[in-house]
This record gives structure tokens, C-alpha cells and sequence, in this order.
């Protein structure tokens, strides 16, 4: 039975805390008698040491957040509590801490002539639950991330990535390429790290055991959790040591960024943990085939319990993503990199599909190898099938906005009705046997028709 931390009162917290404690092999554990609240709402001596046992202070905290003075109090009240011998104290909470509150303890803990104030959150409560078998659940564990895998600096990084990209296409000198607007968006994420271990047996024996560990990377903004693509996950696996905190404040940031944005984790810690083990479960379920005593073949579906997977570690990160928009023409084009601060993954990429087929993308929004070209005319990316020569001046023009005029049964493309009027101008100046030029197609299909037609007569003859 899994005892819901949220659904209890302060005072039920306490109680429970109090059997914790007994579990963990506390000595005198009691729940203070409620007077005036003095910070000491749990005592209890820690004789499992070699030296003199310890006093114990705890303090419960049935909120989503301690902040730093529930920490400062429980200090005053160790050090002036009553007991002969050294002291220490606890805060445990179904919440979290907040970073403030968190350096507190860990400044008090290390001064070697201070006494030590551990801290229990949600997420460390339900270990401790595990460990002493008390299943402990507390929805309220709001993922608490101040990391961030490095950004790119500046505006100069992002539009070189985007500058790559376009060097892509054909007929697009850099130089025509303006400044893009470039925008930074930090994506929360998780690394889970789980361990599967799942034994079946029946009358016959074990017929099925799994024992693996994997860490999952999944998005965890508020479309819920998804698992992210492979590449992905690799990036932030091989970055996660180089994480940097969060940019706090807005010149922490290149200002010529047009807009950054920290996405929110859209849901709570323990929810991304259920949702893992479930995740979990499904992926480890197998059907196994096997002979019972009776020599008839059973079949049975083995599917990990809930205890069976573990959550050993989760770690929250933010994903920098880099975005440009560069405007050619009448289009504009999307660039997008994630970066991991040494690596980077192309997630968007317009420079290599046709603005007129879509020819060009994968399906995984990647790249396919097709030959993309520029129309100068319009600012259009095309792929062959959508570009043509412009026949008065030599350059690519689009299918989308070429203007287009016959000559000599052929179909010709212009930028416009002037430059199509300045070629028939030079048409109707051409000596005679020049103009079959501009349909060669139809002067070969004539040369090889004359030819049979002199093979058929000369045969006849
Ligand atoms: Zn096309
Ligand atoms: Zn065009």
C-alpha cells in the first residue's frame, strides 16, 4: 500500500516520518507534543555510530518548497537543544529545496566546528522508503532544474551554422545571405537512469529473467513526456558533465539574440518517474513458450512489475536550441541546431527542400540528398524538377514565377514579360537556321526520323 505523502496532514506527516525514522533504526524516536511550535517536531538518538550516539532533530516540512529560514530555525533549535552529547538535524519534506535553503545546510555541515543538518526531499524520501520497504509517494516533487547543457555565446556561432546550411544550395553566394533573426530556446529535459531486474518461475522453474540498465532521455515540457530521438539523447549523455547554470539575467545572454525562452517541465518529478517505470514495463515484457511437467507447451506474457524497475537517478537539463530565420526574396527559411557545447544536431534545416514539392526533407526532418537550387527571381529554393534556365540572362529561374514564352514549339523561361520581350526581340533577329536551335529536342527527334525514313526507302529499294 503506498502511503500518499500529499493526502496527509502536517501532523500525519510527522507521524509518518516517525515510523520512517523507527524503520531506519532511530532510537527514542517521538513526535514533540504540540505547544508553541520551537522547530522541533521529531527527536530521536542516532547510536549507530562507533562514537556517542546523536541527537537528532527533525523538522518536518509538508509543503512543495523549504526555502532557507525552515533551515536557519532547525539550526537555532539543534544548537540550543537540551541533550548531552553532540547533536545534528534533519528537514525532510514531500516538496523540495530551494537552492538557498540547500546551501545553507551544506555551508553549516561543512564548518568543522558546526553541527550537520541533512536534507530530505520528496525524491529522497521515497528511496528511503524503498530501502526500508515503506512505499512513500509524494506527487508534488516539482522538477527543480538550474543546469543548463552550454548555449551558444553569440549571435556570430548560430548564423555560421546557418551560413553552412545554405552553402548547400546552388546558385546562393553567402554574400547574398542578410544577418537572420536568431533565437535561443532552452527545452527542460531528463536524463532517467533505470534498473530492470524481473525473475519469472513457474512449477517448472525460472522461464524468463530480465536484468538490464538503461538511461532514457525524454522531453519534458508541457506536451508530457516523450522519449527523444536517439541523436538526441546522445548529445545531452555526452554533455550532461559540461552543464553550466541556467544564464541568469539578461546580460548573461548575447542581447542580439531577438528572443530566449526557458521552456517549464510540465509536469512533476514523480509523474516523469511513473510514467519511466510503465515505459519500463512495456518494454520489457516478453512472451516466453515453455514445457510444463506434463509435457504440454504453456505460453505466458512476463511483464516487469512496478517493483521490478527502478528509477536509480534522475537528472534534469535544459537543451539549448538555436533557431535563425533568414528572409530570400518573397520566403523566409528556418535553421535550427540543439547543442550539447561541443556537439551539434541539425533538428531544422529549410535550405534543402523545395519551397514547391517539399522534396528535399526525410521524414525525420533531416536532409535527403537532392540537388537544391536558388531562384534569384523570387528568393525560391528548388529542387530539378522546379527550376529552369532563364533564357535571356543564363540564370536559374522557378517554375513559381518565371514567365514563359514558345519558340519554336519550345517552352521558354523569364524573370519577367521584359526580359521574355528582349528575347523575342533577339529571336526575330536570328538567321533562320539558328532558331531550331532552341528546341533541340525536336531538331534530333526530326534528324532521327529523317534517318529512319532514308533506312526504310533504301531497304525498299
Ligand atoms: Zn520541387
Ligand atoms: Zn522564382
Amino acid at each position: 500500500m503506498a502511503t500518499v505523502l500529499d493526502d496527509l496532514s502536517g501532523f500525519e506527516f510527522e507521524a509518518v516520518m516517525v515510523d520512517v525514522f523507527r524503520h531506519q533504526g532511530y532510537r527514542d524516536v517521538r513526535q514533540a507534543v504540540r505547544t508553541a511550535d520551537e522547530g522541533r517536531d521529531v527527536t530521536m538518538i542516532d547510536d549507530s555510530g562507533p562514537g556517542e550516539p546523536v541527537g537528532v532533530v527533525v523538522e518536518c516540512k509538508h509543503t512543495d518548497a523549504v526555502g532557507r529560514p525552515v533551515v536557519q530555525k532547525l539550526h537555532s533549535a539543534v544548537t540550543t537543544y537540551d541533550y548531552d552529547g553532540p547533536c545534528r538535524g534533519v528537514v525532510a519534506t514531500t516538496g523540495r529545496f530551494t537552492a538557498p535553503a540547500q546551501e545553507y545546510a551544506k555551508r553549516v555541515s561543512d564548518a568543522p566546528d558546526d553541527i550537520d543538518i541533512d536534507l530530505l526531499d520528496g525524491r529522497r524520501l521515497r528511496e528511503i522508503g524503498e530501502e526500508i520497504g515503506m512505499d512513500l509517494y509524494s506527487g508534488r516533487i516539482e522538477v527543480l532544474c538550474e543546469e543548463t547543457l552550454p548555449p551558444p555565446t553569440d549571435v556570430e556561432t548560430v548564423t555560421a551554422e546557418r551560413d553552412a546550411a545554405a552553402a548547400t544550395v546552388e546558385n546562393l553566394s553567402s554574400s547574398e545571405l542578410p544577418v537572420p533573426d536568431a533565437t535561443l530556446a532552452f527545452s527542460p529535459t531528463l536524463l532517467v537512469d533505470t534498473a530492470v531486474d524481473a525473475t519469472f518461475e513457474t512449477s517448472v522453474g525460472v522461464i524468463h529473467s530480465v536484468s538490464d540498465r538503461e538511461r532514457l532521455a525524454i522531453s519534458a515540457d508541457r506536451d508530457g513526456p516523450a522519449l527523444l530521438r536517439s541523436d538526441a539523447a546522445r548529445l545531452i549523455d555526452a554533455g550532461i558533465d559540461r552543464a553550466v547554470p541556467i544564464p541568469d539575467g539578461d546580460e548573461a545572454v548575447d542581447e542580439r539574440f531577438a528572443a530566449v525562452e526557458f521552456g517549464r517541465f510540465g509536469r512533476t518529478e514523480s509523474e516523469y518517474v511513473d510514467w519511466v517505470v510503465d515505459r519500463q514495463r512495456d518494454r520489457y515484457e516478453r512472451t516466453v513458450t515453455y514445457t510444463g511437467d506434463n509435457n504440454v507447451t504453456y505460453e505466458r506474457t512476463c511483464t516487469p512489475t512496478k517493483s521490478d524497475v527502478r528509477v536509480t537517478g534522475v537528472e534534469p537539463v535544459f537543451l539549448p536550441q538555436a533557431t535563425t530565420t533568414t528572409r530570400l526574396g518573397e520566403y523566409e527559411y528556418g535553421h535550427a541546431f540543439v547543442t550539447n557545447g561541443d556537439e551539434r544536431l541539425t533538428v531544422a534545416d529549410e535550405f534543402g527542400t523545395c519551397v514547391h514539392c517539399d522534396r528535399g526533407s526525410d521524414a525525420g526532418g533531416g536532409r535527403a540528398d537532392v540537388t537544391i537550387t536558388h531562384c534569384d527571381n523570387c528568393g525560391s529554393l528548388n529542387c530539378a524538377d522546379h527550376v529552369r534556365e532563364e533564357r535571356l540572362v543564363g540564370e536559374p529561374v522557378c517554375t513559381g514565377c518565371s514567365t514563359t514564352g514558345e519558340f519554336f514549339l519550345a517552352t521558354k523561361h523569364f524573370y519577367d514579360e521584359a526580359n521574355r520581350e528582349a528575347f523575342a526581340g533577339e529571336y526575330a533577329a536570328m538567321p533562320v537556321y539558328r532558331k531550331p536551335l532552341e528546341n533541340p529536342k525536336l531538331v534530333a527527334g526530326v534528324a532521327v526520323g529523317v534517318l529512319i525514313l532514308l533506312v526504310v526507302l533504301f531497304g525498299a529499294v
